[in-house]
């Protein structure tokens, strides 16, 4: 396997409060990582971390061709490369509401990427497609449900090509009759071999698809291993325990 992100000593504190306090852990490319744990114990901000939404105060990080050592101020140039080396979701989706679906999936790949409008429509519609929002095209977010405003923010994410997509809790924001669509749109994602980590609540969702489980409690990873060790045998007390909290 192809080893795709690699985290080496990361650190990140706000203010006072360390948050994250010394995490490592490796990605294989076509693989899906869920990162579970209680709430505030720094998942999100790992999450951000990998794509410079947070900046740690200290850390390697590979993450596909784009390495940085965040224990030195980082050039600008250094980031943007980085960042572009993943798509992130977000758990409240953040499309642009006076921008049709069509126009928010776009934006990224014609403004940032300069790519032909002609070209990165067509891959947007044959995305949008492939997620069941292909006769969505020309209408604004709020005349979305929620759960097809989310499929939009995925849409939104891969347009860009990523390596690797990084989604925040995605459905978490969701009516729980709309979590089961978003969930198969990731589940597909995963079979079609896209890299993923995920930040999640939904631990049969987990279990099911994941490779690769990191339980974080108070800015540490406590346990990690494949869903059948991590959420089906847990050694470490405090796994036990988050987990017996949740049924
Ligand atoms: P989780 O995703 O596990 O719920 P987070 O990474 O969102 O945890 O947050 C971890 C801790 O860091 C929380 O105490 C949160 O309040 C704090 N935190 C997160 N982001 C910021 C920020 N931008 N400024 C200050 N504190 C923050």
């Amino acid at each position: 396997m192809t080893e795709l992100i690699s985290v080496q000593g990361l650190h990140k504190a706000f203010g006072d409060l360390d948050v994250l306090r010394g995490i490592d852990f490796t990605v294989d490319e076509g693989t899906v990582t869920a990162v579970i744990g209680p709430s505030g114990s720094g998942k999100t901000t790992l999450l951000r971390s990998l794509n410079a939404l947070d900046l740690p105060d200290a850390g390697v990080i590979r993450v596909a061709d784009s390495t940085i050592d965040f224990s030195t101020r980082p050039q600008r140039e250094a980031i943007a490369e980085y960042r572009a080396q993943s798509g992130f979701v977000f758990q409240n989706h953040n499309l642009f509401p006076h921008k049709t679906v069509m126009e928010n999936v776009i934006e990224g790949p014609v403004i940032v990427q300069k790519r032909p409008v002609a070209e990165a429509t067509a891959d947007a519609r044959a995305l949008l497609d492939s997620v069941g929002l292909g006769d969505r095209l020309d209408s604004y977010p709020s005349q979305l449900s929620g759960g097809q405003q989310q499929r939009v923010g995925i849409v939104r994410a891969l347009a860009m090509k990523p390596k690797v997509l990084l989604l925040d809790e995605p459905t978490s924001a969701l009516d729980p009759e709309l979590v089961g669509g978003v969930l198969a749109v990731i589940k597909d994602l995963a079979s079609q071999g896209w890299t993923m980590v995920v930040v999640t609540h939904e631990i049969a969702f987990a279990r099911k698809v994941a490779d690769q489980v990191l339980f974080v409690d108070q800015g540490v990873i406590a346990e990690q291993g494949p869903p059948s060790d991590v959420i089906d045998n847990p050694t470490e007390e405090r796994t036990i325990q988050f987990l017996r909290r949740l049924t």
